[in-house]
């Protein structure tokens, strides 16, 4: 169990990866602020988490809002006297072969999945330095260890997370503060259901243990990495996909 006092932000948590990551931190006892975009994902939140009470606080927002993003660490940290952790899980695809990706695509998916993990690990470093304390971990993915046809854009930002990582760890490491990353193979959520069952076959055919992740498979990896027992970790990718990247 955390210190009963522990905060916790969540980002993307309105539902999948990001939902049970919310999960697993309030077993472990931490209050946790839910970010997503979707305000209806965040008012079936409480239901969807078996009613955690004031433990859960869900607040509506869009991380490329970086000036918002910024203010709300910055008010729910100082609301609390502490931030232990933040989890950059908000993610999106805009899925396309290279030749043929506009702009658009490019940038809309830069924006979400790499700029605001950097604005937001800039806001929580500042409350974390301050008490010498804190776990930063951010959501990269097998795309960006290995790459990935037709996600040129999402891969660029994946692997640009592990960058953001590894210089985290070391910018902060003097402080206390941790920062790790978790990359994902497949896993069942909404995100990967609207693939087409080709995409799906091609998918399973690559994994040794020859089944789709749960979204608790990573949330458990988080959950571990956000806590004490992970102490002496920063600067790490943990790949939670059945083997594919060794
Ligand atoms: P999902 O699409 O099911 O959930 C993502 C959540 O993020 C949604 O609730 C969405 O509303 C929210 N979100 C999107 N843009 C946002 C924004 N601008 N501001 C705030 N919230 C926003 O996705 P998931 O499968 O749960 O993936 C979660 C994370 O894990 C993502 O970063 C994703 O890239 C990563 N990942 C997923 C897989 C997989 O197989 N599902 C694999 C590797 C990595």
């Amino acid at each position: 169990m955390a210190d009963p006092q522990s905060l916790a932000i969540v980002t993307g948590a309105g539902r999948g990866i990001g939902r049970q990551i919310a999960e697993e931190l309030l077993a472990m006892g931490m209050t946790v602020i839910a970010v997503d975009l979707q305000e209806d994902l965040l008012a079936a939140l409480p239901g969807a988490l078996d009613n955690p009470g004031d433990k859960l606080q869900t607040r509506k927002l869009d991380v490329t809002d970086s000036d918002a993003f910024g203010a709300l660490i910055d008010e729910v940290a100082t609301q609390y006297g502490r931030l232990d952790v933040l989890v950059n899980n908000a993610g999106i695809t805009r899925d396309g072969l290279l030749m043929r990706m506009s702009e658009a695509d490019w940038d809309a998916v830069m924006n979400v999945n790499l700029k605001s993990a950097f604005v937001g690990t800039r806001a929580a470093a500042r409350h974390m330095i301050r008490r010498r304390s804190g776990a930063i971990i951010n959501m990269s993915s097998y795309s960006g260890l290995e790459g990935n046809r037709g996600q040129a854009n999402y891969a660029a930002s994946k692997a640009g997370l592990i960058g953001l990582t590894k210089t985290t760890a070391k910018e902060l490491a003097s402080k206390n503060v941790r920062c790790n990353a978790v990359a994902p193979g497949f896993i069942q959520t909404e995100m990967t259901d609207v693939l087409p069952d080709q995409a799906k076959d091609m998918a399973l055919a690559q994994i040794p243990l020859k089944r789709f992740g749960r979204p608790a498979d990573v949330a458990k990896a988080v959950a571990f990495l956000a806590s004490e027992a992970a102490s002496y970790i920063t600067g790490q990718v943990i790949s939670v996909d059945g083997g594919m990247h060794t």
